[in-house]
């Protein structure tokens, strides 16, 4: 690491460490991707705010490392984009979260989809064939995008999202409000759906003004013909809200956790034998 002229960059002993924290992650996701039985999906329910009903079900990715233990999504999902892992893993996620529901009696199926998956020029084409050998609806099938992702100029991105529609999947815009969205730009999204935020959810009641801008959202959403969505509505005070102003779903630890793909169905089969 000799100074200036051969342009090496200086790292301190607190950014080496970083460096080999992220190589030994690296490591890890990718042997985790080899032998598996270390992914699992859980699925949160999505609940129709006025019905009060099961509308579907949100399949979030968990990693169990033997050593390390539980590890968050956000903790290994951008590693996973950056190093293109996130390719195997999202098809292993749209796998299981397919083969589990083409027998559940609800709506939805969403799954969240990296802007890495949709630059792929094979992308569409893997979750066609993942559509058909688990035997899932595409009508029940929908990918949840970011904003930055759906506005890539990437002729692949335009492409996949394009050949996913003809096929009959929809689309979500996750974590509305959080990037460079302007309300004036969801009628160019062309999507079917905004998911609200849970930083607005969650600022309910203090003095910026989330409510407001909440009920603008919904009001433009409906306006548009988009359905919309409430994350992380963890009390009862932001449930009557948000279905008073007539937000379509609602998520959030209040209505239910993520739960494992057998806890999710005695919800289900609790339905059916009511
Ligand atoms: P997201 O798509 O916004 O997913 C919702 C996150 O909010 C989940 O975190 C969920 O557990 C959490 N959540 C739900 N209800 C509440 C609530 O009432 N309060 C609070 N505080 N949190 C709530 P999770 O599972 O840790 O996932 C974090 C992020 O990781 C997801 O955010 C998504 O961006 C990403 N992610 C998860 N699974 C996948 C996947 O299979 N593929 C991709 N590409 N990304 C994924
Ligand atoms: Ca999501
Ligand atoms: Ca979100
Ligand atoms: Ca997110």
């Amino acid at each position: 690491k000799a100074n200036g002229r051969s342009g090496y960059a200086i790292f301190s002993p607190a950014q080496e460490e970083l460096v080999t924290e992220r190589r030994a992650l690296e490591r890890d996701l990718r042997e985790a991707l080899d032998d598996s039985g270390q992914f699992c999906v859980y699925y949160q329910p999505l609940y129709a705010a006025r019905s009060r009903g099961l509308a579907g079900a949100e399949a979030l990715v968990r990693w169990d490392h033997p050593v390390r233990g539980r590890v968050a999504p956000d903790a290994f999902i951008p590693l996973a984009e950056e190093t293109g892992l996130i390719e195997r893993l999202g098809a292993f996620v749209l796998n299981e979260a397919c083969s589990a529901a083409v027998n559940w009696s609800v709506e939805t199926l969403a799954v969240n989809v990296s802007a890495v998956e949709l630059r792929s020029p094979v992308y569409a084409v893997r979750v066609a064939n993942i559509l058909m050998a688990t035997g899932m609806s595409p009508r029940r099938l929908e990918l949840e995008v970011t904003e930055t992702a759906l506005s890539d100029k990437d002729g692949h991105v335009q492409q996949n999202i394009q050949a996913l529609k003809e096929l009959g999947v929809r689309f979500a815009l996750d974590d509305f409000g959080t990037g460079f969205s302007s309300l004036g730009r969801l009628q160019q999204l062309d999507v079917d759906r905004i998911k609200i935020d849970r930083s607005f959810v969650q600022g309910f009641g203090s003095e910026n003004g989330d409510e407001a801008i909440v009920r603008a959202i919904v009001d433009l959403a409906k306006a548009t013909g988009l359905k919309t969505t409430a994350e992380g509505v963890e009390t009862v005070e932001q449930d009557r809200f948000l279905g008073s102003i007539g937000c379509d779903e609602l998520q959030g630890f209040l209505l239910s956790r993520p739960l494992p793909r057998y806890e999710f169905e005695e919800i289900l089969a609790g339905l059916q034998s009511q």
